[in-house]
């Protein structure tokens, strides 16, 4: 049973009023007032930020310095109000990621543990008291509209403990493994019938591919994707064989930061989590990096910390009528940005987004890709193509695009390489089609 029941249905609430109401200069006040409290509160209890602010005006809380994953991983035992050491809680997230228990916690904390991408895993501690008021929240922005009893199947990488407690009598709510072997998936969601299903469009392909063969039988109203990008292509896909719309939710272990509205835009959590949106260095376009600061977090606070997404803004305002800002694309990560060589002798960046098109445009004969960069200047393709499109063709026509895209924006020609069939995923490992290896 969920802990903290009143908490939950109060922070529901709330949720849902500040969704309703907050824009605009009231909501501009609304993140002033609550910034400055948990600055104030991080800069008392945490002394790696009392530390790393030192010298600087906190109620100019927009401009103190930033953190990072390494800097918080480095300073994991001040950098959080409880003084928990990073051995305790990193032996408490990996009992558990390996046991597939996810009941145990350190000093009363739940441990959560991000997935596998580069460089460090991140370490996030919850309270039973924020894990109740993210579960209140969620809901609330989540569920557009009421249909009566609703059953919703998540899956995860790890359920940290948060969501088998949300359940309750109206809602219920399902947690299943991602490791869970494709045809046990199929035969229990056969059996559960979830209204809603969310997991990442890795999963989701794998059941729209079970539900065109006639194996998933299942009805959902609407499917969420999280943890991985959602490329277009996907989306659509899903959307054809599921006939439903496909939301999203922009969450990772750092904060809620976007989910989407019953029209579908995909809105940021304003009233939760300030991203400041930064301009990409070399970048010439809309794009952009965001710096969240968590209006909320006091276990672990979460402030100007720099998260390392690509994201595309949208300066229309919803029809929804929300106040929030509208994220248009998140398209992957900083570090898997490419380089190709200018003729001026400097690097060029190509972002994920570009990739994928240079490669999905070249043909319609592509089921799949990935694409890999190991050193600017280079590119290999993995390429798997539609049954009885001829590969040579489709090879052929993707390193033709590459190029031809390439030479476009003033660069030297690359050099392409393209392999038949996908590489494998690690298990449980997030999918990341485009990827620059570090250099
Ligand atoms: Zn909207």
């Amino acid at each position: 049973m969920f802990a903290h029941p009143p908490l939950l249905v109060a922070h529901f609430i709330r949720a849902r009023w500040r969704a309703a109401y907050l824009r605009g200069d009231a909501l501009a006040r609304y993140q002033e007032r609550r910034a400055r409290r948990i600055v104030a509160y991080a800069s008392a209890r945490a002394p790696f930020y009392r530390a790393h602010w030192a010298g600087h005006d906190l109620a100019r809380w927009r401009e103190l310095p930033t953190v990072d994953k390494e800097l918080m991983m480095r300073h994991f035992e001040t950098f959080n109000t409880r003084g928990v050491p990073r051995e305790a809680a990193m032996a408490v997230a990996l009992q558990a990621e390996q046991s597939r228990d996810f009941q145990s916690a350190v000093s009363g904390l739940t441990v959560g543990l991000s997935a596998v991408t580069s460089g460090h895993r991140g370490l996030f501690l919850a309270s039973p008291e924020e894990q109740a008021g993210w579960a209140g929240t969620i809901l609330a922005r989540t569920l557009h509209g009421f249909q009566g009893r609703l059953r919703v199947a998540f899956f995860l990488r790890s359920n940290s403990n948060l969501y088998e407690r949300i359940g309750g009598l109206l809602i219920q709510f399902r947690y299943f493994d991602l490791m869970l072997p494709h045809a046990e998936a199929v035969a229990a969601l056969n059996t559960f019938q979830p209204h809603i299903v969310v997991g990442p469009p890795s999963l989701l392909g794998f059941l729209a591919e079970s539900r065109a063969r006639g194996a998933l039988r299942i009805a959902p109203t609407r499917l969420v994707s999280v943890a991985e990008v959602l490329e277009p292509q996907d989306r659509q896909r899903l959307e054809a064989i599921f006939a439903v719309p496909v939301h999203q939710i922009y969450q990772c272990t750092e904060g809620l930061l976007a989910v989407s509205c019953a029209r579908g835009a995909l809105h940021m959590q304003e009233d939760l989590v300030v991203l400041q949106c930064e301009p990409l260095p070399g970048g010439d376009d809309d794009r952009v990096t965001p710096i969240v600061s968590d209006l909320w977090r006091r276990t672990q606070p979460i402030l100007r910390y720099r998260l390392n997404d690509v994201l595309r803004l949208d300066a229309a305002p919803c029809p929804c009528g929300s106040g929030f800002r509208v994220v248009h694309t998140i398209e992957g990560r900083c570090d898997d940005v490419c380089y190709f060589n200018d003729l001026a002798g400097g690097r060029r960046p190509f972002y994920p987004d570009t990739i994928r098109r240079m490669v999905l445009l070249a043909s319609p004969d592509i089921a799949d890709y990935q694409a890999v960069q190991e050193r600017a200047g280079q590119l290999r393709v993995h390429l798997e193509a539609l049954d009885g499109a001829p590969f040579d063709v489709v090879a052929g026509a993707v390193r033709a695009s590459v190029m031809a895209t390439v030479a476009r924006y003033d660069c030297r020609a690359p050099e392409v390489v393209v392999e038949r069939g996908l590489a494998p995923i690690a298990p449980g490992a997030k999918r990341r089609r485009v990827r620059r290896l570090s250099e």
